[in-house]
């Protein structure tokens, strides 16, 4: 099968032939129809994050399941799935807790000893995030993929993999927004969307969007944003508190960056709580104001929405169809797998939410 294989920083991923083991037990092999091209891809592309090569790319997908093997009774070959990065065992304690989205149970994936799960002339190929979307099938443990409706089209199935996910469950779950309070999310990209749509879901009253490109926060009012602040006119916190008489209940921060977390932190009111959902390169440090602790501010982390995945996804899948979540605006572009570097040129010029990858029949 064909899959982007990305082998060094700096370099761009190739197209290349590559092969894919057979699925053992609990395992499911899954065509791939549609593949998101999400910022977490970029953050790993530019070596912000470590890799270990070679590996193939891509953690946000929907396709068809070909072939299950052993004990798989979940799916069956023909269903429709989402999949998802937050692969759980069931049984450890973050997942007996409830905090699925925070299993590190490596036994969802293939051991060293084993045959790997990709491969090219005999020499293992890593599989990012369990997934690896960037390629024409992906060979899954059953844990990392949800069912979904037929009538759910599949390339806009695909966000709900990780960006929507990821925006709307950390408005849901991780920060729990009640019904009129407000809301400031800083980043409109497809993340930064799919937390104002979250946010307008779950009732906010107030929800201000942040962003320097003035098309995106035309979007985020089509979102549900009811004010934009746009970060190039002057000092972005003021901005948001004049707005609010004081602050946001609730600020999201969604591009992952030293300066817009803080500003997060700064623009919550007394009791207010910040909550970072974009990918903050490691080794930075972010510096709060220590006294605002004793205005019970809070500031804290979010991975992949707090979801679980098998609940979530069915439900935002129902949201799109009943026309709540917009998905179609999200989509910028279509495009081929051999026009994925294209795609990450396009995401750092800042003007596209998504580029997704549709694959053949
Ligand atoms: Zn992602
Ligand atoms: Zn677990």
């Amino acid at each position: 099968m064909k899959a982007a294989v990305f082998r060094e920083v700096g370099k761009p991923l190739e197209i290349e032939e590559i092969s894919i083991s057979k699925p053992g037990p609990r395992e499911v092999l899954i065509r791939t129809a549609a593949a998101g091209v999400c910022h977490s891809d970029l953050h790993f592309v530019e070596g912000l994050y470590p890799a270990q090569f070679p590996i193939v790319l891509g953690h946000e997908s929907a396709g068809i399941v070909e072939q299950v093997g052993e004990d798989v009774t979940y799916v069956k070959p023909g269903d429709h799935v989402i999949t998802c990065l937050s692969v759980f065992c069931g049984h450890c304690e973050q997942c007996l807790t409830g905090h699925m989205s925070l299993c590190a149970n490596p036994e969802t994936r293939r051991g060293p000893e084993d045959e790997p799960r990709l491969a090219k002339d005999s020499q293992a190929i890593n599989q990012f995030a369990n997934l690896s979307s960037f390629a024409e099938q992906m060979l899954i443990h059953e844990h990392g993929l949800v069912k979904i409706r037929e009538d759910m089209p599949l390339d806009r199935a695909a966000l709900i993999g990780c960006g929507v996910t990821t925006g709307v469950g950390s408005v849901f779950h991780t920060a729990g927004v009640e019904p009129g309070s407000s809301v400031a999310v800083v980043g409109c990209g497809g993340v930064g969307l799919s937390c104002i749509n979250g946010a307008a879901l779950a009732g906010a009253g107030q929800i201000i969007a942040v962003d320097m490109v003035d098309s995106k926060l035309q979007m985020a009012k089509e979102f549900g944003a009811t004010d934009v602040v746009n970060g190039s006119d002057g000092d972005v916190v003021e901005q948001v508190r004049e707005l609010t008489g004081g602050g946001v209940q609730y600020a999201f921060e969604a591009i992952g960056l030293k300066v817009t977390a803080e500003q997060c932190f700064s623009m919550i009111r007394p009791g207010g709580t910040a909550t970072i959902i974009g990918m903050i390169p490691v080794g930075v440090k972010i510096e709060l104001t220590g006294s605002a602790f004793l205005q019970e501010k809070k500031i804290q982390g979010s991975m992949m929405g707090s979801n679980r995945f098998r609940v979530d996804m069915p439900r935002f899948v129902d949201f799109y169809l009943a026309g709540k979540l917009h998905l179609d605006q999200m989509v910028s572009k279509r495009i081929g797998l051999g026009d994925i570097n294209d795609a990450f040129v396009d995401m750092k010029s800042g003007e596209v939410a998504r580029s997704v990858i549709v694959f053949d029949d």
